[in-house]
């Protein structure tokens, strides 16, 4: 545990406790610097003040690099949603708003996370007693619900912003997508839209290849109604020889360590655009740096999420959320992308860089 305190936080470490109910679980701010801890509240049977911590973390540096007004921070709650009825599992959200209030809304706005959806942000919002309690809320409270496809229309403007950077035009280039989901299937529309040609696509079925172009709606039609890509016409192949693909660019939007250090010699794309979350290890990333593949780090081409979370917080609608997106995750990509190439270093080098600076800058407790 004590290797979780360093020179920038974290600020606030709390468990809550409540027996009559059977709820147990914490929060931790991690730094305030910028503004409120945001994060999400996590229901595993398994999750640990230490795991709630690394994400805080992980929180404050994705806040810090979208640019927004918003600290690091998370939370978690012991228990399995799967051995609870949806009467207790409202009971355990409720009192663990209500054990919330003493930091939130104020220092921690809460958003959802594994087991929790807008419903449970509908009973801890009224349990904290604000609207400003958490974002992901259900429409009829205020809320943008992800199903709008922020987080791939992110990704989507961060790939556009790599593809000039390597001076690469869209309607030129073939790409390959890792996952169709809710991520892969809005940064595969988005990008067929725009005339970039899809070649491959993964689920958790395979992998379709097809040469001459995988039509988006037909591949929308087929995924909807047979529940697999592979259904596609074209060849069939192993999930993991997405990776190998000889694409112009690979965008990645399923599962984590998806690249291994073993991967990094066969991989032939010359950009991997990481719409999932650690889609490689860091080390992995700086190999793919040395071998002159250009990866835009998961926090920064994958922040779509998060800016709608803000839209949300202030009280904005669809169409603030859309343009502060693309106005944010195509400033932050250039200025990510320029300042590796200046400095010669990876873009997630660069990414900290400017995350830390921006922290650092404002902070006043750290340790500088
Ligand atoms: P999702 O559950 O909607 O979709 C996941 C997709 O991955 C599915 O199509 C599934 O079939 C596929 N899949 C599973 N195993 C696979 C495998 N071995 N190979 C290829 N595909 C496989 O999830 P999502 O919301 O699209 O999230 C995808 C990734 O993006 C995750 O890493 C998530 O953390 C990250 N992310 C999502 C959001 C968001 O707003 N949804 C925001 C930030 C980051």
């Amino acid at each position: 545990m004590e290797e979780m305190y360093d020179a920038y936080g974290p600020e606030k470490v709390i468990e809550v406790y409540n027996p009559k109910v059977g709820m147990r679980g914490y929060v931790v701010i991690d730094n305030r610097s910028l503004g409120p801890g945001k994060g999400g509240i996590r229901m595993t049977p398994s999750v640990s003040m230490e795991e709630v911590f690394r994400l805080a973390r992980t929180m404050t540096w994705k806040n810090a690099i979208s640019n927004l007004p918003f600290g690091g921070a998370k939370g978690g709650i012991i228990a399995d949603p799967k051995q609870l009825t949806p009467k207790k599992k409202a009971e355990i959200v409720k009192a663990y708003g209500e054990a919330m209030k003493i930091v939130c809304p104020d220092l921690w706005v809460a958003a959802p996370d594994i087991s929790t959806a807008e419903e449970e942000m509908r009973i801890f919002a009224n349990a904290v007693g604000s609207n400003k309690a958490c974002t992901g809320k259900p429409k009829d409270m205020g809320g943008l619900p992800h199903e709008l496809g922020s987080t791939g229309f992110g990704v989507y403007h961060s790939a556009l912003v790599a593809l000039k950077h390597m001076g690469l035009n869209v309607k030129k280039i073939t790409f390959a997508v890792e996952g169709f989901g809710n991520v892969g299937w809005f940064v595969s529309k988005f990008l067929t839209e725009a005339g970039a040609k899809l070649v491959g696509v993964s689920d958790s079925k395979g992998l379709i290849y097809n040469g001459k172009g995988i039509d988006f709606k037909k591949l929308a039609d087929i995924k909807k109604k047979e529940g697999s890509v592979v259904k596609y016409p074209g060849k069939v192949m192993k999930d993991s020889e997405i990776v190998s693909l000889d694409v112009d660019m690979l965008v990645t939007a399923a599962i984590p360590d998806l690249i291994k250090p073993n991967d990094v010699d066969s991989v032939k794309t010359k950009l991997i655009v990481c719409g999932s979350n650690i889609a490689m290890s860091h080390e992995t990333e700086e190999m793919l740096y040395k071998h002159k593949v250009l990866v835009v780090p998961d926090f920064v081409a994958n922040a779509g999420g998060v800016i709608s979370s803000y839209v949300e917080y202030i009280s904005g609608n669809e169409k603030k959320m859309w343009k502060m997106v693309e106005e944010k995750i195509t400033k932050n990509t250039e200025l990510v992308l320029k300042n590796a190439e200046k400095k010669k270093i990876s873009p997630r080098q660069a990414a900290m860089d400017i995350a830390v600076e921006r922290v650092v800058k404002k902070c006043k407790t750290c340790r500088i």
